[in-house]
């Protein structure tokens, strides 16, 4: 139980390519904190953007994992099926004056000053008879965006370090940080076991679920699997897709790279089955 609700952890891959070893990381690990607590683990697929999606990888994912050992709970979510949910948490922050029309273009952010935070142009209303191509969120200032990770300890960003996250893009796609907000709420997911690149989202995150009144899952931030060139593992540096013929060597990698002990025993599961009590020992929280 995690303040009093039972624990939902969770994996949400898109499916733009197979999994490789930098995503099993963050399934395995999700994985071994659900069962260590004795929760639930459900598979979400993010298919918010049908122009980036890989034909047949959203099963060869499910495949990938259920080869792996890792089993989840209750059906498999697809986000392509859930635009209503999204449609009402926009609706809903429009409202409360929480999100605004934007009509900046690529080019123009491109030469704001090259930063990747929005410098705010749209922020305070368009002018008469100008369309709004995408809609943001009006991150509220003067409040600090901040929550105790579980691996990498107290986290805190200035909203100013943020800035108005895109909620529907201009390509009519939801924006992840909206999607994925609303989905791990309706999950009722308490923690979040991921990827250390997503802990600057996970900041928008928390301003976005404080504006919609949706409680704050906890979070821990796993290190990346990086490449030789010290590259996050990604569709973009070429990483190797995992094959399940693999299983037992790619779950050793895995182990090793969250500090557990590789023993490599006959079935994918049994490896599985050991590395939840070696996770118990490493990261379960001593407080709960
Ligand atoms: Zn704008």
């Amino acid at each position: 139980m995690i303040n009093g609700r039972p624990y939902v952890g969770r994996f949400a891959p898109s499916p733009t390519g197979r999994l490789h070893l930098g995503s099993m990381v963050a399934a395995v690990a999700s994985y071994l904190d659900a069962k260590v607590h004795g929760g639930r683990w459900l598979v979400r697929i993010e298919d918010l953007d049908p122009t980036r999606e890989v034909k047949g990888v959203s099963s060869d994912i499910l495949r990938t994992l259920e080869s792996f050992g890792l089993g989840w709970d209750g059906p498999v979510v697809y986000q392509s099926t859930r635009h209503e949910k999204y449609r009402e948490a926009l609706d809903s922050l429009m409202i409360s004056g929480l999100a605004f029309g934007c009509a900046c273009t690529r080019k123009t952010l491109a030469k704001a000053d090259g930063s990747r935070v929005y410098p705010g142009f749209c922020r305070s209303g368009l002018p008469k008879g100008t369309a709004p191509r995408s809609w943001r969120f009006k991150m509220p200032r003067g409040v600090s965006l901040s929550w105790h990770d579980r691996v990498v300890g107290r986290q805190s960003y200035s909203p100013d370090s943020v800035g108005d996250v895109t909620l529907l893009r201009a390509d009519g796609h939801w924006a992840y940080h909206l999607a994925v907000v609303v989905d791990d709420a309706d999950q009722e997911v308490t923690d979040i076991v991921r990827g250390a690149d997503l802990i600057s989202s996970t900041a928008a995150h928390v301003g976005i679920q404080r504006a919609l009144g949706i409680p704050k899952p906890k979070y821990a931030h796993v290190p990346l699997v990086l490449n030789a060139e010290g590259q996050k593992l990604s569709k973009q540096t070429l990483a190797r897709p995992v094959e399940i013929k693999d299983s037992r060597e790619v779950l050793s990698m895995v182990f090793k790279h969250l500090s557990l002990p590789e023993d490599m025993s006959s079935h994918p599961r049994d490896m599985m089955s050991s590395a939840i009590k070696h996770w118990g020992k490493k990261w379960k929280e001593e407080d709960e």
